[in-house]
């Protein structure tokens, strides 16, 4: 390459000068000339990467003179006839409200593919879909639906991790198969979602707001709420009730710091609780070809982002812990402290167990954050798609399991023998980290109670297709013969 053309921009904006059209599409006349109805910010954006990606691109609008400064020189701006004339491909980058007012283009269309980029401004239920009801006002143009799920912003900065896919359908393969084509060249990842009928589901897509994480979210909220609320009546309520003690200051840090890790604890064994669930229901029925109510179904599904809930708050108690000796509350307690062991005469008040207590306490704490961060971290698809299917088990599973014990010996360490002392019973409740304990110790059991060999090698069995009403007769695979895959630390 001459130095000349390295210095040469990608694209030429208007009034760069040089020639119209970019050499790559003049010197190939396979490469389908594209045409873009509409001058909105989509249809901008769009012509702005096909330029770059050498195509030849010829834009319509109602009035070409007005929005010509706004492509680059390389783009040419024309009426919307005459758009759809020269255009093999057109994108229809108007909205589908005024997909009507383009009938008028019909004959002009006859044969070509449409791209329906359009989005709704709400969740379509029920349809017809948008790109539906434009193959109804072009029954003789091939109608794709795609590049919704794009935006503008994309479409300009070029295609990233993570916005790359480009979900397409629609009733001609071959109509498909051009603008996938497109897709390639664009450095997009087409996706093939099949029949147009599947399009009110590419058109939903953009408009759903987090909905695999409400259940979850809702978990952590009333989780924290009721926490928050059991912790304040215990340590704040209580003293003032019967000692007239104020210790509202506790409020903002303490109580908060004593109740994040009780969330965490708890969503972490809501992870794990499912899986268990299911295997159990598997044994109770004997094969597992039944389906598993809704509810358990929808659970499942959810684990990833319930287990990052618990991340979240095991990383949010963390930096509260790391802030507590920071206040000034605690300054003046410790102070007030050393004043009383002088007064009381103790020269040592070095106590071994306590000592002991609280180095495992915290060094078990730690090493249940590493894990929770090393399963938070393996949940990124980009990582996941780097290990294969018996890695990913492992590290969700047998170390997510690993993570739940060291959560649940952190606690049980910070609760040490206060669960035997009737005085930590306030208002005849029992201490929080007693009412935590609960869940993560029955997960932890019933994992236990599945490494029974006979209960193991039953589950095995059944998650091979073996079924008890049926007696099929087949002996599993040797030990190391197994690949994993039917490994009860599955569940
Ligand atoms: P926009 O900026 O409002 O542009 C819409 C264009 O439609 C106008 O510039 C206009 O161009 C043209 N148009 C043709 N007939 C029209 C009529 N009867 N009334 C009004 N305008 C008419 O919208 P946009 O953001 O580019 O979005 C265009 C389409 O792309 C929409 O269906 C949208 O859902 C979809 N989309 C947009 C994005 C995004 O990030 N913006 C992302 C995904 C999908 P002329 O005046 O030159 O004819």
């Amino acid at each position: 390459m001459m130095p000349d053309d390295m210095s040469r921009p990608l694209i030429r904006e208007r009034g760069d000068g040089g020639a119209r059209h970019l050499e790559a599409s003049v010197s190939d006349p396979s490469t389908p000339v594209i045409g873009i109805l509409g001058t909105g910010d989509f249809s901008r954006s769009l012509a702005r990467r096909l330029v770059a990606s050498g195509y030849q691109v010829v834009v319509g609008s109602r009035t070409p003179k007005r929005f010509v400064a706004l492509f680059p020189e390389d783009v040419e701006v024309t009426t919307q006839l005459e758009a759809a004339n020269q255009a093999d491909l057109v994108f229809v980058a108007v909205y589908p409200e005024h997909h009507s007012t383009l009938v008028e283009l019909k004959p002009a269309l006859v044969g070509k593919v449409l791209v329906d980029v359009s989005n709704s401004l709400c969740i379509n239920q029920n349809g017809p879909s948008n790109a539906e009801l434009l193959a109804d006002y072009f029954p003789e143009s091939s109608v794709v639906k795609g590049f919704n799920t794009i935006s503008a912003w994309t479409l300009q900065m070029g295609p990233r991790d993570g916005g790359r896919q480009v979900f397409l359908c629609g009733n001609s393969q071959k109509a498909k198969n051009t603008v996938k084509s497109v897709c390639h060249r664009m450095g997009f990842i087409p996706v093939d979602m099949g029949l147009l009928s599947s399009s009110l589901e590419i058109e939903n897509m953009p408009l759903h707001l987090f909905p695999s994480w409400r259940f979850p979210v809702f978990c952590t909220s009333f989780l924290f709420v009721f926490f928050y609320l059991y912790n304040f009546l215990r340590d704040v309520l209580q003293p003032f009730v019967t000692e007239g003690k104020k210790v509202f200051y506790k409020m903002p840090i303490e109580i908060v710091n004593v109740t994040l890790p009780s969330v965490a604890l708890v969503m972490l064994a809501l992870v794990y609780l499912p899986g268990l669930l299911a295997a159990f229901a598997q044994l109770r029925s004997g094969t597992k070809y039944n389906r598993f109510p809704g509810w358990l179904d929808r659970w499942l599904t959810t684990r990833k982002q319930l287990g990052l809930c618990s991340f979240m708050c095991a990383v949010l108690h963390t930096v509260y812990s790391l802030c507590l000796p920071l206040r000034k509350s605690a300054r003046f307690k410790l102070i007030a402290a050393a004043y009383k062991q002088v007064k009381s005469g103790v020269e040592d008040p070095w106590v071994d167990e306590e000592v002991w207590r609280m180095e495992l306490y915290l060094s078990v704490g730690i090493m249940a954050l590493g894990l929770l961060s090393l399963l938070a971290v393996t949940s990124l698809p980009s990582v996941a798609n780097t290990i294969n299917w018996r890695e990913f088990s492992f590290i969700q599973s047998t170390l997510g399991y690993c993570a739940l014990f060291m959560a649940t010996a952190h606690t049980l360490l910070y609760g040490w023998n206060r669960a035997f002392d009737l005085k930590q019973y306030r208002f005849n409740m029992p201490p929080t980290f007693v009412l935590v304990l609960v869940l993560p110790f029955a997960v932890l059991l019933g994992r236990l109670a599945l490494c029974v060999p006979c209960v193991a090698g039953r589950l095995r069995k059944i998650r091979r297709g073996w079924e008890r009403s049926r007696h099929v007769c087949f002996t599993l695979p040797a030990e190391d013969c197994r690949n994993g895959l039917e490994n009860v630390s599955n569940v």
